[in-house]
């Protein structure tokens, strides 16, 4: 059984703060080197500082596409051949269905799976030529079943789903694997901002959870980690619920 990801590079999109955060913890202390992204450059210099030497920062918004070659080839050259990638960066809106602007529907579409899909494509050109690597989506409850005033980021993330599927498709045969995990309640900043610090919300999102908690960051970034390591070798197509059982039904 190999857990490890030691001479293992990762790439980490949202790396420097919540679930991102915790998955290059995570990720580093499995033995890999890490390389976080974000469009806040204080919040990549903090984290860097706590996560340590095997910790590098690239400031990056993933939604400007043409910028995401010379992003990969940047982290190639200076780093090493990014042999995981990790799509965690996201954003969500909590709003009625009805009074979301196209505008609005657009820039969480455009976030969350539009950047996905491109920097996916520019990494696993690499990947595939090298005939190894790993993909993991940062994918959300939101694509296993309805959720109300979501519809964007719904979409998105059923959005994600679908690309795990189809590209483990096309990608398997170079033993490239593509997965998902999708996060239930995890204490973040998205989800603070998300149930607004309303008591009746939290309490209505518990009860939807049969564990009867709220999940911490680190939780996702345990399941990263096992998806990413040859313990995981056969499992391609996947998508994981790390979720309290919040998926289960309720
Ligand atoms: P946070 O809001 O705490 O963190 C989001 C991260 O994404 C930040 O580091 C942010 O950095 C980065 N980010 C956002 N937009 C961009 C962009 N355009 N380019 C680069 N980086 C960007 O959210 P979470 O940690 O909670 O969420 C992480 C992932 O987990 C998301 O995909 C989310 O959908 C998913 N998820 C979270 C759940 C939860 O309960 N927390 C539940 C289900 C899914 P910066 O602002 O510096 O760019």
């Amino acid at each position: 059984m190999n857990f490890r990801l030691d001479n293992k590079i990762a790439l980490i999109t949202g790396g420097g703060s919540g679930i991102g955060f915790a998955i290059a913890q995570c990720m580093i202390e499995a033995g890999a080197t890490v390389v976080i992204t974000g469009r806040r450059e204080h919040a990549l210099q903090e984290a860097v500082q706590q996560l340590g030497d095997k910790a590098k920062y690239v400031v990056n918004d993933v939604t400007v596409l043409e910028q995401l070659e010379n992003l990969v080839e940047h982290i190639e050259t200076q780093i090493g051949a990014i042999d995981i990638l990790v799509n965690n960066a996201g954003i969500n809106m909590k709003k009625p269905a009805l009074e979301v602007t196209d505008e609005e529907f657009q820039r969480i579409i455009h976030t969350n799976l539009n950047a996905v899909f491109s920097l996916t494509r520019v990494v696993a050109q690499r990947m595939v030529a090298r005939k190894s690597g790993n993909i993991i989506m940062i994918s959300s409850m939101a694509a296993y079943y309805g959720i109300d005033r979501v519809p964007a980021y719904s979409a998105s993330k059923h959005g994600v789903e679908g690309l795990v599927k189809a590209l483990s498709m096309d990608l398997s045969p170079s033993q490239v694997r593509v997965n998902a995990v999708a996060p239930g309640f995890i204490e973040t900043a998205m989800m603070q901002t998300a149930m607004n610090s309303d008591p009746a919300r939290m309490n209505k999102a518990l009860d939807r959870t049969p564990m009867g908690f709220f999940g911490k960051p680190e939780d996702i970034g345990m399941a990263v980690v096992f998806l990413a390591s040859d313990a995981a070798k056969y499992i391609t197509g996947a998508s994981l619920p790390v979720d309290g059982g919040n998926s289960i039904g309720f």
